[in-house]
């Protein structure tokens, strides 16, 4: 079973983010990632791995992340590979990122739409449409709370979110 983790401080996140992945690793997962934003910064920083949260670590202490603000995610897949490109956060643009646990049942019919409309997906999974579906409505009235309360209206199944934009 997957788990979500987030955190907002005046000070960096990213160990607090770590620590709780750490905590949530009995529930058992196939891969982690975690998303970041600093106060002056207009766009996510995202690190994903393959496999354990400690391979995570490995991961940012060769290429370090910084954030007052982030999400977090141990991924337990129901819909696309364990891999890197389908771990959690999944990101439309480099300005939103989003965590899920759970299954979008008719994840297909809105990926249909959402690449008519233009967006591109990068992984497998049925989460995807929901960083894409929240964008979308973003870009309609510029509030994520608005956005994603849109966003969730579409969303067929079972799901909890977290959701950051610079
Ligand atoms: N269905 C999503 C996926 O396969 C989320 C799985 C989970 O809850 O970890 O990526």
């Amino acid at each position: 079973m997957c788990g979500i983790v987030g955190a907002v401080a005046e000070w960096e996140v990213v160990a607090i983010l770590l620590e709780g992945l750490r905590r949530l690793e009995y529930r058992g997962y196939d891969s982690d990632g975690l998303a970041t934003l600093l106060p002056e910064q207009d766009c996510v920083q995202r690190r994903r791995a393959l496999g354990k949260v400690a391979e995570l670590e490995h991961t940012i202490k060769a290429d370090p992340i910084h954030g007052h603000i982030g999400i977090a995610h141990t991924r337990w897949a129901t819909h696309g590979v364990p891999s890197e490109r389908n771990a959690h956060p999944h990101t439309s643009g480099n300005q939103l990122a989003v965590v899920h646990n759970g299954i979008i049942e008719n994840y297909e019919a809105l990926r249909e739409e959402l690449r008519a409309s233009g967006y591109v997906f990068s992984s497998e999974t049925d989460t995807e449409v929901i960083v894409h579906l929240i964008e979308k409505e973003w870009q309609q009235c510029k509030d994520l709370l608005i956005a994603v309360q849109r966003a969730v209206l579409r969303l067929e199944g079972a799901y909890a979110l977290g959701v950051i934009h610079a």
